[in-house]
């Protein structure tokens, strides 16, 4: 891809740095370890952490922000364990992201990638039960990002079927998923998710 070197950002790196995850950004020496080791470039061989990083760096921001990949890292943190740098690559992912989501609010931008709406309904059934509850999660994220209920219910009953049951009989997906349940001690896990929203 031709870099235009006039469309580059030089603040971007520092938007990112500024960010909560993004502080080590510029600590990158570009040796590629991250890639090498990501378990995603097996399924997706044009993910590129290392390039997502040195587009940052030079102020790619426009590039870098409308980038698909940015919403495909597992979070596994291989690439924190073996990054010589400690760059703690899939921090700055996340400080990168959401720099694309105030965008996204601010009408400046399209996220295509449903991953905003799935992570927020995460983080909705931690909240709520302090654990995460499958079905819960799945009600609220499948009709947001197939924009109706019954679409939504549609697009659920397909994935369940698909690797729910296989999920279920690897023992990955047991009675705890379908029927809500509460930890013992909501309220600390509440007072956390309002220490976050200050
Ligand atoms: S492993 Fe660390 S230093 Fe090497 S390219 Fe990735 S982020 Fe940069
Ligand atoms: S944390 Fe993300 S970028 Fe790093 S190895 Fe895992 S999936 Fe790849």
């Amino acid at each position: 891809m031709p870099i235009k070197t006039w469309e580059l950002d030089p603040n971007f790196r520092n938007e990112i740095m500024n960010e909560p995850g993004g502080e080590h950004l510029a600590s990158c020496f570009q040796c590629s370890t991250c890639t090498l080791g990501c378990p995603i470039t097996e399924i997706v061989p044009s993910y590129n952490p290392r390039k997502i990083i040195q587009m940052s760096l030079l102020g790619m921001r426009e590039e870098v922000l409308s980038n698909p990949d940015l919403w495909i890292c597992l979070i596994c943190q291989t690439c924190t364990a073996r990054c010589p740098q400690d760059v703690v690559v899939s921090d700055v992912l996340g400080a990168i992201r959401r720099i694309a989501e105030k965008e996204e609010e601010a009408g400046k931008l399209k996220i295509e990638s449903p991953r905003p709406l799935f992570d927020k309904a995460f983080l909705h059934q931690l909240e709520k039960y302090g654990r995460l509850y499958d079905i819960g999660l799945a009600k609220e994220y499948y009709p947001k990002k197939e924009g109706s209920f019954i679409k939504g219910m549609r697009a659920m009953m397909k994935d369940y079927k698909d690797f729910g049951m296989r999920m279920f009989k690897k023992g990955k997906m047991g009675p705890k998923a379908i029927l809500p349940e509460k930890i013992k001690r909501t309220g600390e896990v509440k007072k956390i998710f309002e220490k976050i929203g200050d």
